[in-house]
């Protein structure tokens, strides 16, 4: 085992690349945390534990019981609960802790995107006239579509949405990143979308719908990321490793 003990809050692709590239190191002891939610997880590079600490609270005894010297959460951007809760664990077990996010995707020009503060406005800003909407959001929140029945949706996510939705008109995809800007094309094309519902969850995998919306002139209705967590944040998996090198030695040294 490691001398240094790091705990990974989970379930973006950045994780997994991080915890594979500290999976060999000796000097270390990482361990990724996954919150359960999809139903074939990918393997894993390093041992994984599953499902929620008990909010703030029990996460921060969980670092304090595992002796974690290092809580790096590299939740996803819309993952506001967990993060929220890493700040705060950290804070109260006196465990250093940072954030990994990737950088949001900024407009470019020829996009034409509306800015909302969550899924469900989205779905309000649709308006009273039927559209085709491509609803890209992920499984959790894909049912805030019920408030506006009289549109016609294409749901896509990674597993099936359960309870399905109860509007009359609405087809399912199931489907993993990462995804082509052909594909991306023919399949608004083919659908005759005229709206793209997305989260601006940044990294390349998801890009190519936001790239295909504006290549056929679609309005895009981005939901906006929830607020930081204020934990000391980096924008790539590198960044993160070159500040495990600075930091964790020291730690040690002082005992915290
Ligand atoms: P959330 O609303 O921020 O978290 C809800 C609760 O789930 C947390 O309070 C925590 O339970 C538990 N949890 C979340 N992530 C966890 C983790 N990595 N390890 C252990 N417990 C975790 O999160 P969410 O939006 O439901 O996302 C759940 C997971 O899916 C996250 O790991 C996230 O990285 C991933 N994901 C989310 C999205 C998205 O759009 N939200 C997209 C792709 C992937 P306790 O309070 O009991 O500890």
């Amino acid at each position: 085992m490691g001398d240094h003990r790091i705990l990974i809050l989970g379930g973006t692709t950045e994780a997994r690349q991080l915890a594979g590239l500290l999976a060999g190191r000796a000097d270390l002891d990482v361990t990724l945390s996954l919150a359960g939610r999809t139903t074939s997880p990918l393997v894993q590079p390093v041992p994984t534990r599953v499902g929620g600490f008990g909010g703030a609270e029990g996460l921060a005894l969980y670092l304090k019981s595992e002796g974690i010297d290092l809580l790096i959460d590299a939740t996803h951007p819309f993952a506001a609960r967990i993060s929220a809760n890493a700040a705060l664990a950290a804070g109260s077990a006196g465990v250093a802790g940072v954030a990994l996010c990737r950088p949001p995707w900024l407009r470019a020009e020829g996009d034409r995107w509306l800015p909302v503060e969550s899924v469900q406005q989205a779905i309000q800003a649709l308006g009273p006239f039927p559209r085709r909407v491509f609803l890209a959001v992920g499984r959790q929140e894909a049912h805030h579509a019920n408030a506006a029945p009289i549109h016609r949706y294409l749901v896509r996510s990674v597993d099936a949405v359960e309870p399905p939705l109860t509007v009359p008109d609405v087809c399912y995809i199931r489907k993993t990143g990462p995804f082509h800007l052909e594909d991306e094309i023919r399949l608004l094309q083919d659908e005759r979308i005229d709206s793209i519902i997305a989260k601006n969850s940044g990294g390349d995998a998801t890009y190519a719908k936001i790239h295909a919306a504006r290549n056929l002139g679609l309005t895009v209705l981005m939901v906006e990321r929830p607020p930081a967590s204020g934990l000391m944040s980096f924008q790539s998996v590198e960044a993160v490793l070159r500040h495990i090198d600075h930091v964790l030695p020291p730690l040690m040294k002082r005992g915290v």
